[in-house]
């Protein structure tokens, strides 16, 4: 079935409303498959080797610790994780960096977004090693006037008072605002702060099949946005 027969009412993107440009970047620009593989299994199998339980236990105990914390900024902080799990989690995450991936069309959408000057922010719940890493291992960090991280803040994106620090720091319009993000709670705050302009990444991870969003438009990757650029 196409995407357009399971998500009708797909208005397209009228550009010349659009004066400010925000980004998410795990499952937005990049391949959530890194994060899932780190936080399902690399995590899971150092912790089995760390106190001797099979993989499924350790994964079972991990999945129990993560849930306590899931939605708020401490799920994203890697010192938390670090303490909590007695291991060093930045140098973890170097073992799978071999899976950090830009999604399609991601580079030549920000090259668009460049040559016409339209200020563009990262906005990313991402702890500032994650951030530093995959800089490192993507050329994405240079089409970014800013990169903001949640942990800055004080507050996750799916928190209200996300967007208002955000406001303060880089003045913006709400009404002259896109928003791509593959989260709908954080796409649900942000509405809730005023953000006019939003779209939902469908497909985060390449190896997961995609979820259209029955409350904001979805597209599965950022062709379907780009081509309304003139
Ligand atoms: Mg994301």
């Amino acid at each position: 079935m196409p995407t357009t027969a399971l998500n009708p009412s797909k208005p397209p993107l009228d550009w010349s409303q659009i004066e400010t440009v925000l980004l998410d970047m795990d499952g937005t620009l990049l391949d959530l498959n890194f994060d899932n593989v780190f936080f399902l299994e690399t995590v899971p199998q150092a912790y089995a080797k760390q106190t001797g339980q099979s993989f499924a236990e350790a994964k079972e105990s991990v999945l129990g610790i993560y849930k306590k914390v899931a939605g708020t900024l401490a799920w994203y902080d890697l010192d938390h994780w670090s303490r909590e799990l007695k291991m060093d989690i930045p140098l973890l995450k170097e073992e799978v960096a071999h899976l950090i991936k830009v999604h399609p069309h991601v580079i030549n959408f920000l090259k668009q977004l460049k040559n016409q000057k339209l200020p563009t922010h990262l906005v990313t719940n991402a702890h500032s090693r994650s951030i530093e890493l995959k800089m490192a291992r993507t050329p994405i960090g240079q089409f970014f006037d800013t990169i903001i991280s949640s942990h800055d803040l004080g507050h996750a994106k799916e928190q209200s008072g996300f967007w208002t620090a955000l406001n303060k720091k880089i003045p913006f319009n709400p009404n002259t605002t896109l928003l791509v993000d593959d989260s709908e709670p954080v796409l649900k705050a942000a509405k809730n702060y005023g953000i006019k302009h939003l779209r939902h990444i469908s497909t985060p991870s390449s190896q997961h099949d995609g979820k259209i969003s029955e409350e904001f438009v979805s597209i599965a990757d950022f062709f379907d946005i780009m081509r309304d650029i003139d």
